[in-house]
């Protein structure tokens, strides 16, 4: 993959576009229909997920972008971009849209507000290296996962005390990847390189 698309309404696109660049790729902010052309795959960073449900929406890249990922455009969506990309959105604003591009449903805001914001050493399935430095900011956590859907790391539950489950926080469904944390921010590579990578 080399021209790959960096959805940049609003949010966390930046250190995106840096980590792409890095790995040889082309990154391409993505703000328009006309942005897509020519794009291979499309990373949604972290913001605020009804915020660029609606910039999506104005800008006219809601329709654009849902007709790319069902014609099968690979894509990245990390932490806000998760949510965009799932099935269902719990704790979401009523109008809030998401492209039901991963068959998971997924918590708005999981692990409480920003001050209860964290970092943890993850152990992701199939990544060589070591457990990769994750950052959860008012973070999502998957809540249902869908036939055909890979887990490829949990966290223990939220709040603690309570039911000891472990929930997702990286999953996959064919050529979409998404993360409830933001990978973009712990200058490691190695999840960007995977997507690019396609593995
Ligand atoms: N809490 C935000 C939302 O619901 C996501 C936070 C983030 O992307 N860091 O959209």
């Amino acid at each position: 993959m080399d021209k790959v698309g960096v959805l940049a309404l609003q949010g966390a696109a930046q250190l995106h576009v840096e980590a792409l660049r890095a790995l040889g790729a082309s990154p391409v902010e993505v703000r328009t229909p006309a942005d897509l052309a020519g794009i291979e795959a499309l990373v949604l960073p972290g913001g605020e997920s009804t915020t660029l449900s609606k910039l999506l929406d104005s800008s006219g890249l809601s329709d654009a972008i849902a007709e790319r990922l069902a014609d099968g455009m690979p894509a990245f969506g990390t932490c806000a971009g998760m949510i965009l990309l799932a099935a269902d959105v719990l704790d979401g604003r009523p109008d809030q849209r998401c492209f039901g591009a991963i068959d998971v449903s997924v918590r708005r805001n999981a692990f409480g507000r920003q001050v209860d914001s964290f970092e943890t050493a993850l152990a992701v399935d199939g990544l060589a290296g070591g457990a990769f430095p994750a950052v959860f900011i008012r973070a999502p956590v998957v809540e249902r996962v869908g036939e055909g859907v890979e887990v490829l790391a949990t966290v223990d539950a939220w709040p603690p005390g309570g039911d000891g489950a472990r929930r997702p926080v990286l999953c996959r469904q064919g050529s979409v990847l998404v993360a409830a944390f933001h990978p973009e921010l712990s200058g490691d590579l190695r999840l960007h390189q995977r997507f690019l990578s396609g593995t």
